[in-house]
């Protein structure tokens, strides 16, 4: 697989650190609100390439964060936490909201198909490992206490600005945010791995530590979780493009430091969903979540769908216009599998396996998910049998995940089940597919005909009992269940 490295700004041969074997770590949310779908388009990108890298071969082992602690609400180190804003937004503590909206992420992913990692870890489980982290780079003069916090000392680095060329006084903390400067810090760019002491309102959740009773910053959890799971060489490190500074920058200066080796090889940064205004955020509070897609109608996998036709390193611009052009598309393509006979011949595996290479290929090429969806249409053009091609598409859909054979499974059995029943007097009755209640659809039809009423009305609460509803037609009758 080729794929972009942010980290040497190239489009590298993907190479991991044991052949075969993938490390891989993932920025998991920060659980004070609902994800939106901007945070669902970077998750679904992300399980897209783990799949990929299974479907290749690769045995994977993918760790997650939960971030249910020291985010604060802006991405430098000022700011309220926004664990804490939730919580009081909500009236709740700050572990019923991290336990709600944990629980809301899953759901959600659920819906999309994005698969649950490997290993998915709260921050507030591995305060043992940050403090043995911060510790040691203490020891390593790597990090120094100022006014009750530890700070991570940047002027020990070669190199900070890991993944882009920015102006370092664009990025400094104080000109950037148009906040108070931290004055415990010894240069503008050092950041905080252990509060004890904050200008806002304290955290709710503390631990006692060598600095005193406080509580971790947000870049050392991803460090910790990471060493914890992944071990000390990482393969593959995603994220939305957001992360890249200064949250992946920071991870890679505190690990590296620890380690005394290089750390990560591979990073991945999916680019952000944009709403005509502009970028859609959580701390903004303005934001589409799956269940409002699907309070209007929207299948979650048609979200799905419309992020896999375009890049991930390209801003998505959100509409419902565009939205809805993605489930028609989407809709019509189930249609169009749904017409393929799974009893049409024999499954022909040279095709299957060249179908196979063909994907491989394509979407190996920096992750071309639209690659991959013109493929399933080239797939259903095929000069192949049903069987064949309905295996290569269930191939194919290992990685895409859009359920397109149960889908269309169960297109087929509505169509089939959409079910009629006649009478002898030319009489059609159609249906949900139930013989039993076509055949009492059927008697209340022949009671009302030959004017037995309370025959009719006997059968007609029958079926209401039953959640049947009946409506008569001009050939017969219809039912559905209700
Ligand atoms: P958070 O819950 O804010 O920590 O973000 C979870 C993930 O979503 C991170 O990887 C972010 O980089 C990513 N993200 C945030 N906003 C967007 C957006 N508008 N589009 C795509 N990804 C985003
Ligand atoms: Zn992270």
């Amino acid at each position: 697989m080729y794929l972009y490295n942010s980290a040497t700004r190239k489009k590298e041969e993907f190479t991991t650190h044991t052949p075969g074997h993938v490390e891989m770590y993932t920025c998991g949310p920060t659980v004070y609100h609902y994800a939106h779908i901007g945070n669902l388009r970077s998750y679904i990108m992300e399980d897209v390439l783990e799949k990929y890298l299974r479907f290749a071969g690769y045995d994977v082992n993918r760790v997650m964060n939960i971030t249910d602690v020291g985010h604060l609400a802006s991405d430098a180190d000022t700011g309220e936490d926004k664990m804490l804003k939730g919580a009081k937004r909500e009236h709740k503590t700050v572990m019923e909201i991290a336990k709600f909206y944990t629980d809301a992420f899953f759901e959600d992913c659920e819906k999309l198909n994005i698969k649950t990692p490997d290993v998915v870890e709260p921050a507030t489980n591995c305060i043992d490992e940050y403090i043995k982290i911060v510790s040691t780079l203490i020891e390593k003069g790597r990090a120094y206490v100022a006014g009750g916090n530890v700070y991570f000392d940047t002027s020990t680095l070669d190199r900070y600005y890991i993944f882009n060329d920015h102006d370092e006084e664009d990025l400094a903390v104080g000109v950037r945010e148009g906040v108070e400067e931290d004055l415990n810090k010894r240069n503008k760019n050092d950041f905080v791995l252990w509060f004890t002491k904050s200008k806002f309102e304290d955290q709710a959740l503390k631990w006692d530590s060598p600095w005193g009773v406080g509580y971790p910053g947000w870049h050392i959890e991803c460090t910790g979780i990471s060493l914890k799971h992944n071990g000390e060489y990482l393969d593959l490190h995603c994220g939305g493009i957001d992360n890249a500074f200064p949250h992946h920058t920071n991870e890679i200066a505190q690990s590296e430091a620890y380690l005394g080796h290089p750390w990560c090889k591979q990073w991945f940064h999916v680019h952000h969903l944009n709403t005509g205004s502009g970028k859609m955020s959580k701390s903004k509070g303005e934001f589409l979540t799956i269940s409002l897609l699907e309070e209007k109608g929207y299948d979650p996998l048609s979200y799905r769908f419309f992020c896999l036709q375009s890049h991930y390193r390209k801003a998505l611009v959100f509409s419902w216009e565009n939205l809805t052009n993605a489930q028609g598309a989407y809709q019509k393509l189930i249609r169009r599998i749904a017409a393929l006979d799974p009893g049409d011949g024999d499954t022909d595996a040279a095709v299957v396996e060249d179908y196979k290479e063909k994907f491989l290929a394509q979407v190996g090429n920096d992750l071309n998910t639209s690659m991959g969806v013109t493929l399933l249409y080239d797939v259903l053009k095929a000069p192949a049998n049903g069987a064949t091609r309905l295996a290569v598409l269930d191939e194919l859909d290992q990685v895409l995940s859009l359920s397109l054979l149960t889908k269309a499974a169960a297109l087929r059995q509505a169509e089939a089940a959409r079910s009629t029943a006649s009478g002898a007097d030319g009489c059609v009755i159609t249906g949900e597919g139930d013989p039993a209640v076509d055949a009492m659809v059927l008697a209340r039809w022949h009671a009302k005909k030959a004017k037995n009423f309370q025959e009719a009305d006997r059968i007609r609460d029958e079926l209401k009992a039953m959640g049947v509803e009946v409506t008569d037609t001009r050939e017969g009758a219809a039912w559905r269940r209700v």
